[in-house]
Formats: structure tokens, sequence, C-alpha cells
């Protein structure tokens, strides 16, 4: 069985900070510098990489002083500033060695949400690689709160391979990869070689958080999987210190914990919603109109909803759920929360008497609606 590297043609890779920082001591040029050789290398077979780096807090933390990772956010916003001046310089140093030119670009979350602004940046980092050059992508921590943040790179590599269809998605971290279970408290803990991304016993075999220095355990890498394989890319999970690792993948080998991706592409409006980590409003549907939605791929209609949560505009993307409060979709929503509010649980027929016209009988169709 050959690594699913070998035949990806665009792929994201993800290293962490304990990797990037050689465990909080400081940027390890040393490794910098091997990743970005081998990066060359699979340019140099025709593939385009994107390289999604954290680090920037380690660094930053180092450089002020900090000795623990800050609680204050202002101070974790400052620590990201600084250390990601380091970042950029390492990267673009390590890359031009090999004459390849690097990009920043720092995402938010309400990046992606905004439609808009989501199409730019995909425009954006591919015409970058289509220009050969290799885009390094953090957060951009310094203007996120809590509430909006993608919360790891983990996820934001998921997010960028859907984003750009990557076929492949390489987290490097500081483990060799998925165990069955926690091989530091369990002597029989064996490596997962392969899986399939959105199994829901590799989560159970996870686990626990991440490191003092990042924020993405292996529970969030799973999880990245699961999301990246969305949009149909496979993961690898391993461990960035292993010699050529990029390129003993790229020519077949299988290294670490491979999670393949089994289901379909969603079109790429689907994607954009399904990519959402946040939305402004949600409506909870009776157990008729979950049938409707889940077993038979229907719209909604106002009459299958039973309370609205949250204040939203006419086009926002809002989540529906269950009665017991579980995430079952996501859609544009036809219509206001207040004017949401006004016909639900009434026939579509009735819209235009309450409310004065008609935005169409569905409230959220299902084109503009997608399952999570
Ligand atoms: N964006 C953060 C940084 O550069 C890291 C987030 C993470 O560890 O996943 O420090």
């Amino acid at each position: 069985m050959n690594s699913v590297i070998q035949k990806a043609h665009r792929i994201i890779i993800k290293v962490g900070s304990s990797l990037v920082t050689n465990d909080g001591r400081g940027l390890d040029h040393a490794a910098i510098a091997r990743w970005a050789a081998q990066i060359a290398a699979l340019r140099a077979l025709g593939k385009q990489v994107v390289l999604v780096s954290s680090g920037a807090i380690a660094e930053g933390m180092l450089r002020l002083g900090f000795e623990q990772r800050p609680t204050d956010i202002h101070e974790l916003q400052a620590c990201a500033a600084v250390g990601q001046m380091g970042l950029a310089q390492i990267y673009e140093t390590s890359f031009r060695a090999h004459a390849l030119g690097t990009a920043q670009v720092l995402l938010t979350h309400a990046d992606l949400a905004d439609r808009e602004r989501y199409l730019n940046a995909r425009s954006t980092l591919t015409t970058l690689l289509r220009l050969g050059v290799v885009p390094i992508i953090n957060e951009n921590d310094t203007v996120v709160t809590d509430e909006i943040k993608f919360g790891d790179n983990d996820t934001l590599g998921a997010l960028v391979a859907n984003l750009i269809e990557a076929d492949a998605l390489i987290i490097l971290t500081d483990q060799q990869g998925l165990y069955s279970a926690d091989p530091r408290k369990d002597p029989a803990a064996v490596l997962i070689q392969h899986g399939r991304a959105g199994d829901p016993s590799l989560e159970a075999m996870a686990g626990g958080a991440g490191s003092s220095l990042g924020r993405g355990g292996m529970l969030t890498k799973i999880l990245a999987a699961r999301r990246a394989a969305k949009s149909g890319a496979h993961t690898v999970i391993a461990y960035g210190r292993e010699a050529q690792v990029l390129e003993r993948l790229a020519g077949g080998e299988c290294i670490g914990t491979e999670l393949s991706a089994q289901t379909g592409h969603l079109t790429a409006r689907k994607q954009w919603m399904a990519d959402h980590l946040h939305t402004v409003g949600q409506v909870v549907l009776d157990a008729g109109a979950v049938q409707k939605l889940t077993g038979e791929g229907k719209s909604l209609l106002p009459i299958g909803v039973i309370a609205v949560k949250g204040e939203f505009g006419r086009g926002a993307v809002i989540t529906c759920i269950n009665e017991q409060g579980e995430a079952l979709a996501r859609g544009i929503c036809n219509y206001t929360s207040g004017e949401t509010r006004r016909i639900m649980r009434k026939p579509s027929s009735e819209i235009e008497a309450i409310l004065g016209f008609v935005e169409g009988k569905e409230l959220i169709h299902r084109d503009n609606l997608v399952l999570v």
C-alpha cells in the first residue's frame, strides 16, 4: 500500500509549535531548513505546497521573556505579533536557499465566514501557487478574540485544505501519529497506521488536550482530518523530526497515521457553509423537519421550526439543531430572525399574510443547506 501523498498534487503541510520552536527553546533553524529542503524537493516533483505554521506565540513568549504561556489575551496577541516576525524571517531565508519565494498569509475565521473574503483568500492562494511561491499561513492572532478564533492550527490547516480543495493535509507533530491508547500510560498502545477520516472510534482513542506551547492535541488532529475529508483531502499525521519525512511520503512510503477521505466533494458553496465554525443564529427543528432534512434531503419550511435563537439578518448562515441541541445542518436563511419567529410553525401559504411579502416558501432551500 502506497502513501496517499504520492499521488497528491496540492498539499497542505502543518507544523506545530513544539517542532518549530524546538519545544519552546527558540526557532529551530536546522529543522526549518530541513523542511524547506524537503518542500523544495516536493515542488520539483510538480507538487503544490502550502505551509501552515504555528509557533508565533511560542517564539514571541521567548523573545518577550515570558516563561509561561500568558493567560491575558492581549499578552498572547502581543507574543503572536512579535513571534510572527521571527517566523516570516526564517521561512523566507530558508526557502530562498532553494530559490523559492514565500508569502505570508494571516487569516481569521471572519475572513472565511464572509463569502467575498473567502473567495478572495482562495484566489490569492491559488495565484501564489501558480506563481511558484510557497504560502506560509498562520492565524491572525493579533486581531481575534476567543469567540472568533479558529483556535488551533490543525483546524486552520483543514479549513485551508477545504478552501483550495487540496488533495492532502500533512500534520507534522512531536508524536509518531495516533496510538490506540496513550502510549505514555499504556504499554500495549499501538500506532494506528491507516484509518478512515471521520471514524468516531478514532476520536475516542485520541482523547486529551495539547501541549503547553500549541493549542492542538491529537483529538484536534483527528477532527481536522474529518473536516479535511469533507472536501476530499486525505490526512497524514506524522513525526516532524523523522528524517526526510516529506520526501519519503511523497515517494509512497507510509509513515505515521494515514486517515483517508471517503466522502466525495461538496459543492463549493456547501463547503463554504460547512466551514463556518460559528454561526450567528440557530433554529430548533421538530422531529418531522429533522426527518425531512436528514432523511429525505428536503428544504426546511417554517412549519418545522419550533424556536429561533440569536439575531440574524436575511441571507445569514445559521445552524439547524434538533430538540436535544445537536447541530444537524447549516444553511442560508431566507428570512431574518424576527421574521422567522413570526412565521415559524406556520404553513408557507400564510407567509405573505403574516409578513406582507414572500422571499421563498422555504426558510432554507435545500440548495443552500448542508448537513454537518
Ligand atoms: N497560531 C498560534 C501560533 O502561531 C498557534 C496555534 C496552535 O498552536 O495550533 O502560535
